[in-house]
């Protein structure tokens, strides 16, 4: 079981945690609990790294803002007791947790769960506070913003658990984000590529590298909402969303006579922005003096588009990156300007790029042409496109997100009736 920062805050919600843990063990469950630090606890932290010194030690960073997760660990194991639970905490350095040294973005290598299971096994809850881990010369690192997603993932994965229960603030994965359309429907079952492509595009339900992880070690990982009564349906009734391997899914699906929708979600993201560089040589290795140096300096370049060249033998170039990386991106630009040999530069950052997603368009032609066609009816106008074989993406005016999500919900049959 995982819970995240907002279910943490505060003594009356670990309560609340406790009590959801106490009715999983009562159960006939063996658990162990991953905690995040309380909401905003982190982010405090980080701003006391930054005010101490702009060029921080990320090692000491790690010492600093793995704190949080420490005192909510501390806390849950009390909880427990006081609730006559046998609980206690497993810090990342105690277990411990191996990380490579990368600090702040540190990966899990190894986990070692032989204490940790006799622990279980003798009737101890264990908490492990999430985030957290240790070097091969014991140093405590952390895994990225979001990480103990990961940490639970990898706990999982470590002691073979039947289940990953992720509670949060959501009670699971909807087909788009409700804020947008009320018709939303909260998905029974997502498969894993389907969560990472959500991911990638916007709907920040889970850490990308915890799905990742998931889907390498076959943990079976169910999102559900920790603001639930006494008398809620219980975790093993999956009344969340399961995130789970094609395998599994084609396998249930058997079992039903209704078909699964051709798409499974659609996301929206407002994070990147656009640059066209204009009458590039229309020449070999031309493309590659622009992207080279984007990739050397770590900028991720996601949507590409090279128009037919004009007659003059030259041609503009479109692409997307992260609207936290234009800057850099434009002032290298300028920097190759006579290597690459472009004539105008052209950035926009207000454009936002929307993506259905579904694995069931693996086996289905035609659902990037309704996709055109619910947009073109609506005169929304398409920027440039990609597509990946469960995923087809479009990029937009920002100020039409909102519409454009709508549009292709009902367009897919994905409305609540
Ligand atoms: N507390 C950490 C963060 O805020 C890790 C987590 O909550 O997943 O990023
Ligand atoms: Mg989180």
């Amino acid at each position: 079981m995982k819970f995240g920062g907002t279910s943490m805050a505060g003594t009356e919600r670990i309560r609340r945690v406790a009590r959801i843990v106490q009715r999983q063990q009562a159960a006939g469950h063996e658990v162990a609990v991953v905690v995040s630090a309380m909401a905003g606890e982190t982010d405090r932290l980080v701003n006391f790294c930054r005010e101490a010194n702009p060029l921080y030690d990320p090692a000491e960073y790690d010492v600093v803002v793995a704190s949080g997760e420490q005192v909510t660990s501390g806390l849950l194991a009390m909880h427990l007791q006081a609730l006559g639970c046998k609980a206690r905490s497993w810090l990342g350095w105690q277990l411990p947790v191996r990380t490579d040294d990368a600090h702040a973005k540190a990966r899990i290598e190894t986990i070692d769960s032989e204490a940790l299971l006799a622990s279980m096994a003798a009737g101890e809850i264990a908490v492990i506070p999430g985030f957290q881990g240790l070097t091969a010369d014991n140093r405590v690192t952390t895994l990225g913003r979001g990480g103990s997603d990961t940490s639970a993932v990898a706990v999982a994965a470590a002691v073979k658990a039947d289940r990953c229960d992720i509670y949060t603030d959501v009670d699971g994965v909807y087909t788009t984000d409700p804020r947008i359309v009320a018709k939303a429907r909260k998905l029974k079952n997502v498969t894993f590529e389907e969560m990472l492509e959500l991911a990638s595009v916007g709907s920040k339900v889970l850490q990308t590298r915890s799905v990742s992880l998931a889907m390498k070690e076959c943990v079976r990982v169910q999102v559900l909402s920790s603001f639930i009564d006494d008398d809620a349906p219980p975790a093993d009734s999956i009344p969340g969303t399961m995130i789970v391997s094609e395998d599994e899914l084609i396998g249930e699906l058997e079992g039903l006579e209704m078909e699964r929708q051709l798409i499974t979600g659609i996301a929206a993201d407002k994070n990147d922005a656009k640059v066209t560089l204009t009458r590039i040589a229309d020449r070999p290795g031309a493309v590659a003096t622009i992207f080279g140096p984007l990739a050397e300096a770590n900028i991720n370049v996601d949507m590409i588009i090279q128009n037919v060249a004009k007659d003059k033998g030259e041609t503009d170039v479109t692409f997307t990156v992260p609207q936290a990386d234009l800057a850099r991106t434009q002032a290298l630009l300028e920097e190759q300007k006579d290597t690459i040999g472009w004539y105008r530069m052209i950035a926009d950052s207000k454009v936002a790029k929307i993506s259905v997603v579904g694995v069931g368009m693996r086996s289905h032609a035609g659902v990037a042409g309704t996709m055109f066609k619910a947009l073109a009816d609506r005169g929304i106008n398409i920027q440039a496109i990609s597509t990946s074989e469960i995923k087809v993406s479009v990029l937009i005016d920002e100020d039409e997100t909102e519409l454009a999500v709508r549009v292709l919900h009902t367009a897919y049959g994905l409305d609540a009736a």
